[in-house]
């Protein structure tokens, strides 16, 4: 099974400083939703792990992130995807949980789900610890520069290996031609 991992705030959605909020400030990144209809139509799963310690900070509530989340499956369906789980961590980092990223404990939880072998299984994300959460764990690491991207590009801490893309459009392309 070819599935792919995609973290949430800065490569589907926009993020912001003060936090997605609600659905209204949940906006797609150009070209997003047609990277994630196009990896769909290429036979590729799609699942998000996404941090939302906003909730641990009571910034927003579970009803504000479930509008957000039918949000993104109705826009990413409309476009012609599908997203076949999306998994969060709702603790702050103070918490010492498993799932929050840079600790692979969401990506152990999809392998587990959908019965994946850890080696070379891609992560996409924009922030550092995206890329340390798979790296962890012996899975491809794929920086975009959308959302904290280009910063992170910057870092001298990249995981060997990462792949960088502009966005998570050049992304998917590259996962579809190549894998
Ligand atoms: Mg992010
Ligand atoms: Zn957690």
């Amino acid at each position: 099974m070819k599935l792919v991992i995609l973290d949430r705030d800065g490569v589907i959605n926009q993020d912001r400083d003060d936090y997605v909020k609600n659905s209204v400030e949940w906006v797609p990144i150009e070209h997003s939703l047609e990277a994630i209809a196009n990896l769909t139509q290429s036979g590729w799963r799609v699942v998000v792990a996404t941090n939302q310690s906003g909730l641990a900070r009571g910034l927003f509530d579970m009803h504000a992130l479930n509008a957000m989340h039918e949000k993104m499956h109705r826009l990413v369906g409309q476009a012609g995807g599908r997203i076949d789980a999306v998994v969060f961590c709702p603790h702050g980092p103070e918490t010492g949980c498993e799932c929050r990223k840079p600790l692979p404990g969401m990506v152990l939880e999809i392998a587990e789900r959908f019965n994946l072998k850890l080696e070379g299984l891609p992560l996409i994300g924009d922030s550092l610890r995206d890329l340390e959460a798979i790296a962890a764990v012996g899975g491809l690491p794929i920086l975009v520069r959308t959302g904290k991207g280009a910063k992170t590009h910057m870092s001298d801490a990249l995981p060997e290996g990462t792949l960088v893309f502009d966005d998570l459009y050049d992304a998917a392309e590259h996962l579809i031609h190549n894998y």
